[in-house]
């Protein structure tokens, strides 16, 4: 019998698998059980729409045989099977395989890895073995028939006897060579761990003959020690049912722990875990989980955020990033969705539009479940915002600010007022009447922020003040601008808005509008203007700040390895009813060089209280000991 040929596109598609430098070589085995359960299914519809074919439950199965002498690994299922046609037509042409349409697209861009991580199908045997047989018998027919090719040259097909209906497909191990190991496909262990990685949730039983040990009968002898010897037994090798196909009802909060530990999606248990199930222009089971801590390379650029997506039990992708935004890049879990094919590439993945609608969905669920724990469980949101509010954070500030109307719900800041952490819904409902801003301070330490000079006034007039402790905070903040129509002000800038204050501070400043001038010269550029303060009550002296870039900007912008060397405007607020100022006004009349000097050393006070360094810290010291002297 002649040797039949494969259709061009196949033959190609077959010429990639067999010289392919691919690495993931052991997804072939995923395949095919797919493809098994995929007969299975067809025939258990059968059963229910015709009479004539008996259904027991029991007769559905994949097996898995490996013969390591012979290099034989099969796999057996008891699906629809294939008639001679169906053989040569579903194994002679391939599927409208999304790889392929992308192979043909990129043919000429070398060392493309086109195949990716996706369904390659059933020609992906051949990147293991060196003959693919398959024996088939259709349940539409009484004859079984046995197709068989060693690859590129074609296929051979003839009349085979088979009991029953179903599929073999035996593969012809390849040898081992230099840089591939193909033994490990014929090894029991190695077998189970591929099975449970790949095809774990698939609805039917794999099952495998396992090599068991037992004690062996009437065998311990006197000196206790025991005898044991080999026997098979047959083992189920996946679990079927996934846990996040099983109705909520029969799940307790140990089983989703046990299964986010079982998977290693983190060291401790889960603070929350999430489970949804939606019916819709894509359907899909779900389950999230958000993790107690933030895992150790979270904040590095080695953290690889994204999904496991499986397509109807099947995993198909680790790590699908396309699942989940930036800012939720701390979930963990997985997505099931019959909608999403398993043959699809992993770029017509990307444009797929229905994983953006269930990468949607994702994102609003999360949205919505951490509101409500920040609502309904403050204990437990405070430990997540203490793990990940840094990424909510630079979420709001990334992307231009696209997200901030997702996220800014969901921040908190330390309150001066209620010595926690509170949301920015929280700040506004105890606003006073004629207060007019949100108000902030930024500093180090929620310690040093507490004893700023500038806080003085704001906390005087009874308002409640955010204190920023994150280099990311203000930034996040600028990009916000305003929340529920009130605009964030900083306790350091130049205009309070708080206006009797305002007024007398510009009447004072007029009065002193010489000295102030002197002052402002004396310190040569490095303050755009000296004024009298009211924000001070008790310290002589603070910094103010005038223009978007305030002086905590300045800092964190000048940590950064580029240091840009940006400066933010800097005013010195002068306490006019602090005794120094009296001696000042007093120097102004008798001696200028030293009211030069007090300039000089109440700037770097200025500065000190900020966090900043000072210039030229010999000049300070010398400064301080003249007042000594
Ligand atoms: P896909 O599964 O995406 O259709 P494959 O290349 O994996 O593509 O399989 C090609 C076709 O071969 C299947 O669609 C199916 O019709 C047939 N087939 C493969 N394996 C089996 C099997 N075990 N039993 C019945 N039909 C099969
Ligand atoms: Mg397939």
């Amino acid at each position: 019998m002649a040797t039949k040929q494969f259709k061009a596109e196949s033959q190609r598609l077959l010429e990639l698998m067999i010289n392919s430098i691919y690495t993931n070589k052991e997804i072939f085995l995923r395949e095919l059980i797919s493809n098994a359960s995929d007969a299975i299914d067809k025939s258990y519809y059968r059963s229910l729409v015709d009479s004539n074919i008996s259904f027991n439950k029991d007769d559905f199965y994949i097996r898995i045989t490996a013969d390591k002498e012979n290099r034989n690994l099969t796999i057996t299922d008891t699906g629809i099977g294939m008639t001679k046609d169906e053989l040569e037509n579903n194994l002679g042409t391939i599927a409208k395989s999304g790889s392929l349409a992308f192979k043909n697209e990129n043919e000429e861009k070398e060392g493309v890895d086109i195949i990716g991580q996706f369904g390659v199908g059933f020609y992906s045997a051949f990147m293991v073995s060196d003959v693919v047989t398959v024996i088939s018998r259709s349940i539409d027919s009484e004859e079984a028939y046995k197709w068989e090719s060693k690859g590129v040259e074609g296929y051979d097909i003839e009349p085979i006897d088979k009991e029953t209906v179903g599929t073999e497909i035996i593969l012809k191990i390849k040898t081992n060579t230099d840089d591939e190991n193909y033994d490990e496909f014929l090894d029991e262990y190695r077998l189970k761990a591929l099975i449970k990685k790949y095809s774990d949730f698939i609805k039917y039983p794999i099952k495998m003959m396992v090599k068991k040990s037992k004690e062996k009968e009437g065998s311990e002898k006197e000196d206790g020690k025991k005898e044991y010897e080999d026997y098979y037994e047959d083992e189920t090798l996946n679990s079927m049912v996934p846990i996040w196909r099983k109705n909520k009802n029969e799940l307790k909060q140990e089983d989703y722990d046990q299964f986010y530990m079982d998977k290693h999606f983190g060291y401790e248990k889960p603070l929350k875990s999430i489970h949804t199930s939606v019916e819709g222009l894509a359907s899909y089971n779900a389950l999230l989980f958000i993790p107690a801590k933030a895992p150790y390379d979270f904040y590095t650029k080695e953290f690889e955020k994204g999904l496991e997506l499986y397509s109807n039990g099947v995993l198909i992708m680790e790590k699908c990033s396309d699942l989940l935004p930036d800012y939720f890049s701390f979930v963990q879990g997985l997505v099931d969705s019959a909608d999403i094919s398993l043959n699809i590439s992993r770029e017509l993945l990307q444009q797929d539009r229905q994983l953006k609608f269930i990468a949607k969905k994702v994102k609003d669920k999360i949205k919505s479940e951490l509101s409500l724990m920040l609502k309904n469980d403050r204990e437990k949101y405070d430990e997540f915002f203490k793990s990940f509010g840094r990424q909510l954070k630079y979420g709001v500030y990334s992307d231009f600010g696209t997200n901030k109307e997702v996220l800014q719900d969901l921040l908190m800041f330390y309150s001066s007022t209620e010595k926690k952490l509170v949301s920015l819904d929280e700040y506004i409902s105890r606003m006073k009447e004629d207060q007019k801003f949100i108000y902030y301070a930024t500093g180090e330490s929620v310690e040093k922020i507490e004893r700023l000079p500038q806080t003085e006034l704001i906390k005087d007039k009874g308002f409640e003040i955010l204190y920023f402790t994150d280099d990311i905070d203000e930034f996040a903040i600028k990009i916000l601008m305003k929340y529920k129509e009130k605009e964030f002000k900083s306790v350091s800038s130049k205009d309070l808005g708080i206006e009797s204050d305002e007024k007398e501070n510009e009447k004072e400043t007029q009065e002193n509008k010489d000295l102030f001038d002197f002052m402002k010269e004396a310190l040569s550029g490095k303050v755009k203007e000296v004024r009298a303060s009211k924000r001070l009550k008790t310290h002589p002296v603070c910094l103010a700040n005038e223009g978007e870039l305030s002086i905590e900007m300045e800092k964190v912008l000048n940590m950064m390895p580029n240091n840009p060397n940006l400066k933010a405007d800097k005013i010195l607020e002068i306490n006019t009813n602090h005794e120094m100022f009296d001696a000042i006004k007093k120097a102004f009349e008798e001696d200028k060089d030293k009211v030069k000097m007090y300039s000089n050393i109440l700037y770097n006070q200025a500065l000190l209280i900020e966090g900043l360094s000072i210039e030229d810290p010999v000049q300070f010291a010398n400064d301080i000991c003249n007042l000594i002297k």
